[in-house]
């Protein structure tokens, strides 16, 4: 494990024996490229730790980056990259989660349920680009793989679309293409990071709900929210698939 990681780590567990809620004030202004990164042939792979972070005290379920994700991929109808949940938990713990096409036309509507709620509030979902990855663990050919830079992609030509990384992903973010026939998911847009561009669900979110950036950039949002006491969660921790997407003001019954 590098410096780097043991670091990254360390803040984690330092902020998970805390549960300090709080709202950063709104808007962030979220960079359209990310700094230090230029034209594709200066990338080097080496360099960088990206990390993606969701802030769900700033998610209002609008779902412009799911829109924003659909018009980058061509994603076909009923399939989704990312999407967001909207929770509802009353006040005798009882859970209601929905995402009626993926958050895609937002939540125009409230949900009714009968009981008094005590929280509500929205979950964009995406790949968690895992450390130790369940999804290239089965993949019999080989087509899933991890990048030096540490990104979980598919090669759709090698892919034989068996679904065996469909099944083994414990976060449900894989699917078989209606079309391509091959697994796909979400990519933290791999092709436009390379370019020095942020995701485009990232910089489509207008509330800065999204945040990406680069570890080795101690100036990054991402930096300076590691150094900050704030409290970073991830998904299904027992798993031991050491996710690298961090949710911020994630709630128990999300986990
Ligand atoms: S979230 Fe699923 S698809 Fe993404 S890297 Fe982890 S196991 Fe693989
Ligand atoms: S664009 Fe941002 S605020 Fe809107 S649903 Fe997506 S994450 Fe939430």
């Amino acid at each position: 494990m590098n410096k780097g990681r043991r670091k990254f780590l360390g803040y984690l567990l330092k902020g998970t024996a805390g549960s300090l809620y709080w709202m950063l004030p709104l808007p962030i202004k979220v960079p359209l490229q990310i700094p230090g990164l230029g034209e594709e042939e200066k990338y080097d792979p080496e360099a960088h730790e990206f990390v993606f972070m969701v802030d769900i005290n700033r998610c209002i379920g609008c779902g412009s980056c799911c829109v924003a994700d659909k018009r980058e991929y061509q994603v076909p109808d009923g399939q989704y990259r990312t999407w967001v949940e909207r929770y509802l938990i009353t006040v005798d713990g009882e859970v209601f989660v929905d995402s009626p096409k993926g958050a895609l036309e937002g939540y125009p509507e409230p949900r009714k349920v009968e009981k008094p709620v005590r929280d509500a509030f929205f979950v964009p979902k995406l790949c968690n680009m895992c450390e130790e990855p369940a999804c290239v663990q089965v993949c019999p050919v080989g087509a899933t793989f991890k990048t030096d830079d540490g990104f979980v992609l598919i090669d759709y030509k090698r892919c034989i679309g068996c679904a065996y990384c469909v099944q083994a992903c414990p976060y449900g973010v894989r699917y078989i293409h209606k079309k391509k026939r091959t697994a796909d998911k979400c990519t933290w847009c791999y092709h436009r990071v390379r370019r020095g561009l942020l995701p485009a669900c990232v910089n489509a979110c207008p509330t800065g709900a999204r945040k990406f950036g680069d570890l080795r950039d101690p100036d990054s949002e991402v930096s300076k929210i590691l150094r900050s006491s704030e409290p970073l969660f991830v998904l299904k921790p027992d798993m031991g698939t050491f996710p690298r997407l961090k949710y911020l003001h994630l709630r128990q019954e999300v986990i």
